[in-house]
């Protein structure tokens, strides 16, 4: 268990060396809390541990988890480069300052003013479908033009069947028998293919699946590499490190599996002789995913037919649970060493039953007026909220060495008509 959890001698939750309740005072509730040094503690173990078995490594954060443009200031200060999965994420890396040789565009479904304006970014582009080779190809002078391709390992994994990116059943990525045409393709059309990638999922903490998916993509990579004649600048194997969200759970050992995969990977460049090419991983989750907490305040407890604590946060803010019935672990913020003692669900504030953050949970005695903590809201909760019911979306707060600073503002009533327009004969 690594809940990360940092609790003061009084038994209340410490985030970035300040009293979690004090920030919520400060700033009010529903509130992401970002905590600056676990984001570079979980940067560092990635890529210390992979860099003691392979030099040429490089981390891709998958932007998708957490966009703001103060965490992603962090991870361009670690030495970070980026996986970008649409042009607005190019945008918002390029904004956060990476240079393009620092972003990998992964696009599916892409458009083609979409393939131009990466283009016009200098940005490399992961093409994930044939259709897409071929419009790009007329979009750009292919000659000698930098091109990698995305693959279904025909294995994937992940927390929930949303999150499987890879096998039979997946949008994503080039068939792996038809690969080597592809690059052959593209090598005709005068494009120069770099690099080869897969993403097979999210939320892996076995390291099975994509020890497997591992070997499929340096099967393919090989058989690519020989029928199409190519030389890989770089294998990506994706992203999709797990955490624990349960206490119960285990953490994925990353020195132990930097061993595997740098395994897998030297023996199989090896033995298919693809040389000595950049080894790529792309989480995201990873690195932001415990960094955050959104705390949230007790407002109702409802002794209905179940027991109902209700808060002020709800699946606007934090869409894990309802989307994929996902757990996080959920703490009074000011005593969490209680343990559990009666069962509750705790409800959000949104008009849907679905709008649980826990059902049949045990947590110690809470009353209105309570702060809870929902815990690993780093990843996939901000970048997921919505003005859903007319909810402003809370605000995102960065902690770090007993200081707290506003990386975004809480939305006001105004900010949910940004952009909207009454036609002037509907108007009073
Ligand atoms: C979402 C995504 C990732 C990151 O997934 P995590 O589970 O957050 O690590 C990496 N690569 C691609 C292409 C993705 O779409």
């Amino acid at each position: 268990m690594d809940l990360n959890l940092k609790i003061n001698g009084n038994g209340k939750l410490v985030i970035g060396n300040i009293d979690s309740s004090k920030i919520a005072e400060e700033y009010g509730t529903p509130v992401y809390i970002t905590d600056e040094k676990r984001i570079r503690e979980n940067y560092r173990r990635v890529f210390n541990a992979f860099t003691k078995y392979h030099e040429k490594f490089k981390i891709l954060y998958a932007c998708k988890a957490n966009p703001n443009l103060a965490v992603m200031r962090i991870l361009e200060e670690e030495g970070s480069s980026i996986d970008a999965v649409s042009p607005g994420e190019v945008y918002t890396s390029l904004k956060a300052g990476f240079s393009p040789d620092r972003i990998l565009f992964t696009g599916n479904n892409v458009k083609n003013d979409e393939l131009e304006f990466i283009n016009e970014k200098n940005v490399l582009i992961n093409l994930d479908s044939i259709s897409q080779l071929e419009r790009l190809s007329k979009i750009v002078d292919p000659e000698n033009y930098k091109i990698s391709f995305r693959v279904n390992p025909m294995v994937g994994a992940g927390h929930h069947a949303h999150c499987i990116t890879g096998g039979v059943m997946s949008k994503f990525g080039i068939k792996e028998e038809e690969a080597p045409e592809v690059y052959k393709k593209a090598v005709d059309l005068g494009f120069k293919p770099i690099g080869i990638h897969s993403h097979i999922g999210s939320g892996i903490l076995d390291p099975k699946p994509f020890k497997l998916a591992s070997n499929a993509l340096l099967d393919i990579a090989g058989n690519v590499a020989s029928k199409a004649d190519i030389d890989f600048e770089f294998l990506d194997f994706g992203g999709g490190l797990g955490i624990p969200y349960k206490p119960e759970e285990n953490i994925l050992e990353i020195d132990k599996f930097a061993k595997e995969i740098t395994d897998i990977f030297k023996t199989k460049t090896g033995e298919y002789g693809l040389g000595n090419p950049y080894l790529y991983i792309e989480p995201g989750r990873y690195l932001v995913g415990d960094a955050s907490v959104l705390l949230t305040r007790v407002n109702t407890i409802k002794n209905s037919y179940r027991k109902f604590i209700g808060v002020d946060a709800g699946f606007n803010t934090l869409l894990r649970p309802a989307m994929y019935d996902s757990y996080h672990h959920i703490v009074p913020v000011n005593n969490v060493f209680e343990k559990g003692n009666e069962k509750v669900d705790v409800a959000g504030n949104v008009c849907e039953s679905g709008d649980l953050f826990a059902r049949d949970r045990p947590l110690p005695k809470v009353k209105e007026g309570d702060l809870l903590a929902i815990l690993n809201a780093g990843a996939y909760s901000f970048s997921m909220a919505s003005q859903y019911n007319s909810r402003p979306i809370p605000a995102e707060v960065l902690v770090n060495k007993g200081k707290s600073e506003l990386i975004r503002e809480r939305e006001t009533f105004e900010d949910l008509f940004n952009k909207q327009i009454i036609p002037k004969r509907l108007e009073k």
